[in-house]
């Protein structure tokens, strides 16, 4: 996922990981549970509250997770059913039927096999760390990086392919800053993060120490390392920055990007990886080149060598020695996002293979999994909330008739993927054996880096997924038009063709919507009906939907958690305004259905909305959310949004004075 664009993929949610369940067959839950509202909660007070009251008070987080939704329950049930189909190919019975039932056989068997993995890790992490103790002078540092970037080791910088903003039918090469530890610029200056920062010099020493070469030394060689990704941060672009598609779409020729940045040998870095650089590249931040370069310069070797070492630790701790995975965890789990302990380590292993042959796992899940009834409901949904958008659009008062027309016209070529891919990926020339989880996980990232770069100047395949079938997550991509809703996220509770239609519409007709608009909200507004960088709304319009959403800059600016910290409005601005989109869309073409004489129930509408969002986060997972996620917390993805809707204080019977009713009401959509 993180390779097509991680920065154009508009997810409905923090990557979730494919995170028990009892049984091994999709669950048949209803997608609205009263068991689960908590009466005494007043809906117009606290509608959150209300609607998943006793979930929340009978789910805490568990020990191995940092956040539990409700919809959490599918991720643990299509996790078991994984487990039973790997575990089926781990004995040789090609049961689902599947090419390369073997493969991921053995790579299910490699990773649960500590002891072999053990042994090898040691040794492909002295091989790696070798290679950057032979470095001489900073002559050869590019071809070093190259190595380790075809790994999925990104230390400065990363290479891979996107499609091409400035010409949609065609992938560009682009080249991305890359090679923090720590998940925002934000960590290594601001004085709230000051604690993490002192744990996570002590997670890099104990590390490096862990690794066995640096034992004596590796207080003062932490330190060093965190000074460079301090200045590696200082000029990197921040989490907003990196949302802006202009500003990161900036056409370079090899030349250009050489006299850019003198001090790295692009001609040599190229070629070590077989890269044809001769066409366009896009650099995503050309000022952070240019002082790439010359940090590298005023950098002394030494130090260079030392931080190297730190990314080949720090990047492949996931899948290193049990000391190292622990070590990891100890900062990234707990610290970080506040876990108590690590999840079942088959759960890993199922989550490794759906990283590494993703679309053979996910081929065999659609067979258990995925039925044709659901196929077809979920595209009546689909093309039913398409429907409203565009009478929505059509209707809207702030938008001016030019920016109308090039929404219509959008609308027109918007597609949609839902369920599966038509054609499932191959993966012949990615060798995996049962011997060692390490050198698999190496090997898939060297096959996924160049399946990305290969891709650079060929034509864009628009069959292509990026989200694996079994996600339980959904995006809108602009750079294509269109929206993907993988099998995955189409399970119960969140979807069943046997709930009500309100309840399916509240749910996840609300979250079609959300990924709807994000077509012709301001991200999408750079984009044309093919997904080139090209802006279609006139000044006017943009003008006046930018002091709409300053309304919901304003409204979730006022939020605080329990903690008592602000949220981010600016930052969550975008998904705030798809949230409330969606639903009010979803609500339109459910009321559209019930005009036709199906049933009418808005109070199960609105609560399956909320209860598609019942969740909770650890106090540590919340703060990084804020900080560094464009996504609100799952109590304000609720009350933020239904308080804009008149519809829902009609339906409650909801009074001026309460809560869930605010003064000044936003709308965008
Ligand atoms: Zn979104």
């Amino acid at each position: 996922m993180k390779k097509i664009s991680i920065l154009l993929l508009l997810c409905l949610m923090v990557m979730s990981t494919l995170s028990c369940a009892t049984n091994l067959q999709p669950t048949s839950k209803e997608v609205v549970d009263m068991s689960l509202v908590d009466q005494s909660m007043n809906p117009c007070e606290n509608f959150f509250q209300y609607a998943c009251g006793k979930w929340l008070t009978s789910n805490p987080v568990p020990a191995d997770k940092s956040e539990l939704y409700r919809f959490t329950e599918i991720d643990e049930n299509t996790l078991l059913i994984l487990k039973n189909i790997l575990q089926t190919y781990q004995r040789g019975d090609n049961t689902p039927p599947q090419a390369e039932s073997e493969k991921l056989g053995n790579a299910y068997s490699a990773c649960l096999n500590a002891d072999k993995n053990e042994i090898s890790a040691k040794k492909a992490i002295a091989a790696l760390l070798e290679k950057i103790h032979l470095l001489q002078n900073k002559k050869n540092l590019m071809p070093l990086l190259a190595g380790l970037h075809e790994k999925g080791i990104n230390p400065f910088f990363a290479l891979y392919s996107m499609q091409n903003p400035g010409d949609a039918t065609h992938m560009i090469g682009t080249v991305d800053q890359s090679g923090m530890g720590l998940p925002e610029k934000a960590y290594y200056t601001e004085k709230e993060n000051l604690k993490i920062r002192t744990l996570y010099l002590i997670h890099i020493q104990k590390s490096l120490f862990l690794t066995g070469i640096r034992t004596n030394d590796a207080f003062e060689q932490s330190k060093k390392i965190f000074q460079l990704e301090s200045e590696i941060a200082k000029i990197s672009l921040s989490a907003i920055e990196q949302q802006d598609p202009i500003k990161t779409y900036n056409p370079f020729g090899k030349i250009a990007l050489q006299k850019l940045s003198p001090q790295m040998d692009w001609s040599i870095y190229f070629k070590t990886l077989h890269f044809d650089a001769s066409d366009t590249l896009n650099i995503v931040s050309p000022l952070y080149f240019k002082r790439l370069s010359t940090l590298i310069n005023k950098t002394n070797l030494a130090d260079l060598k030392a931080y190297l070492d730190w990314e080949v630790i720090r990047e492949t701790s996931n899948y290193s020695t049990l000391a190292l995975q622990q070590e990891h965890f100890n900062f990234f789990g707990k610290t970080l996002n506040g876990k108590k302990e690590r999840e079942p380590h088959w759960k890993t292993c199922v989550a490794s293979v759906d990283k590494s042959l993703g679309e053979a796992l996910g081929e065999a899940f659609i067979k258990v999994a995925f039925g044709q009834e659901s196929k077809d409901m979920a595209d009546t949904l689909v093309a039913n909330v398409k429907s409203s958008l565009k009478e929505i659009i059509t209707k809207l008062d702030w938008m001016d008739v030019e920016t109308k027309t090039g929404a219509l016209k959008k609308m027109q070529s918007l597609n949609q993927k839902i369920g599966f891919p038509k054609q499932f990926k191959t993966y012949n020339e990615l060798a995996v054996t049962n011997d060692s989880w390490f050198l698999n996980q190496l090997a898939s990232n060297v096959f996924h880096f160049n399946e990305s770069i290969k891709k650079a100047n060929q034509s864009v395949n628009r069959n292509e997924w990026g989200m694996t079938p079994p996600t339980d997550n959904a995006y809108y991509d602009p750079t294509m038009n269109e929206i993907v809703f993988p099998a995955g996220i189409l399970q119960a509770p969140l979807f069943n063709v046997n709930s009500s239609v309100a309840a399916n519409y509240g749910a996840t007709g609300a979250t079609i919507g959300h990924e709807m608009t994000h077509g012709f909200d301001d991200s999408g507004s750079q984009y044309d009906e093919l997904g080139n960088l090209k802006n279609w709304w006139s000044e006017k319009s943009a003008q006046i939907y930018k002091e709409k959403a300053q309304c919901l800059i304003k409204q979730y600016n006022s939020y605080t958690t329990d903690e008592g910290t602000p949220l981010n409005g600016e930052l969550s601005v975008s998904e705030n305004i798809a949230d409330l989109g969606g639903l009010k869309i979803a609500l339109a073409a459910y009321n559209k259905t019930n005009s036709q004489g199906l049933d009418s129930d808005l109070k199960t509408f609105f609560i399956a909305y909320a209860q598609s969002w019942c969740g909770q986060l650890t106090k540590e997972a919340e703060h990084t959310q804020i900080n560094s996620d464009t996504h609100s917390l799952p109590k304000f993805r609720v009350n933020g949004v239904v308080s804009n809707l008149p519809e829902f204080a009609d339906v409650f019977q909801c009074t001026e004075d309460q809560a869930m009713v605010p003064k000044n009401r936003c709308s965008v959509w």
